[in-house]
């Protein structure tokens, strides 16, 4: 199991391409391919076959993968996009940490 330093939930920074500098939460990761996808984040148009609740079809817009290595977890304690380190904490658990604040990413 591939595993990646941000998954569902979490909010991220995009390092680069057209939306570099936004930042979103991610809505579904991919880890087989090592992607994200992020909310309001590297929007495509999109054909979509029409269906019974849109009979015509037409063009959307849907949000695109994008590859973890181009996006930066934003620590929620010190709203920093930060690298993490791990520790595992008092009750066992693998949590991540802050390298920028030193806090805990995951309760
Ligand atoms: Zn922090």
């Amino acid at each position: 199991m591939s595993s990646m330093h941000v998954k569902k939930g979490d909010t991220v920074k995009i390092l680069s391409g057209k939306d570099k500098g936004k930042t979103g939460e991610i809505l579904r990761s991919i880890p087989q391919r090592q992607r994200v996808v992020v909310e309001k984040c590297n929007m495509v148009k999109k054909a979509m076959r029409p269906t019974q609740q849109n009979p015509q079809g037409g063009i959307t817009t849907v949000e695109a993968p994008l590859h973890v290595s181009n996006v930066m977890l934003v620590c929620p304690n010190c709203k920093e996009a930060t690298r993490t380190s791990k520790r595992v904490n008092e009750q066992g658990k693998k949590v991540r940490v802050c390298k920028k604040c030193g806090k805990d990413i995951d309760k």
